[in-house]
């Protein structure tokens, strides 16, 4: 998302030169850029200790499919410590390692995804209220089950290579 209007005083913003960056949207009255803004978010495969992956099915938009858990970074908190919170709200399982898989920019929400392998203990679920269901899968049946060439899709199919 481009800024037209100043996000901290409501000036109209001008186009400015900045340095390599080219134009940038610009507040004359705080005299600084607003550079193009999205969302950051996590996005976690988690893995038991067999190497089975737990999917959730959310309460809420497309009911039907099983997804990964994910949410939105807060500000402040690092990308770690972001997915442990995720996988503890939604599932109310502990993450006891994390390793960084990829991050890939989804275009049509302008989020850019950071995709994590998390190792968590195959205990009882504690489903938030925006999860319906969480289950375990064996990974071959995880990549087939969540929505073909899905951002999810290619972080299980990354996380597969690793757990080989
Ligand atoms: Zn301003």
């Amino acid at each position: 998302m481009r800024y037209k209007y100043c996000p901290q005083c409501g000036e109209k913003l001008i186009p400015k030169v900045i340095g390599d960056e080219g134009e940038v949207p610009y507040c004359l009255c705080c005299e600084r850029p607003w550079f193009d803004c999205f969302s950051t978010c996590v996005l976690c495969v988690l893995v038991n200790d067999e190497g089975r992956v737990l999917l959730i099915r959310q309460s809420y938009g497309d009911v039907s499919r099983f997804v990964g858990v994910a949410g939105f970074m807060k500000p402040y908190e690092s990308a770690e410590a972001a997915a442990i919170r995720e996988i503890a709200e939604e599932t109310g399982l502990e993450a006891k390692e994390l390793r960084f898989l990829e991050s890939v920019f989804y275009n049509e929400r302008e989020q850019l995804m950071i995709g994590f392998l998390a190792y968590v203990n195959e205990g009882a679920l504690k489903l938030s209220g925006e999860v319906s269901e969480g289950r375990w899968f064996d990974i071959d049946t995880a990549v087939k089950t969540v929505r073909e060439s899905s951002i999810i899709q290619r972080l299980i199919i990354k996380a597969r290579e690793i757990l080989k």
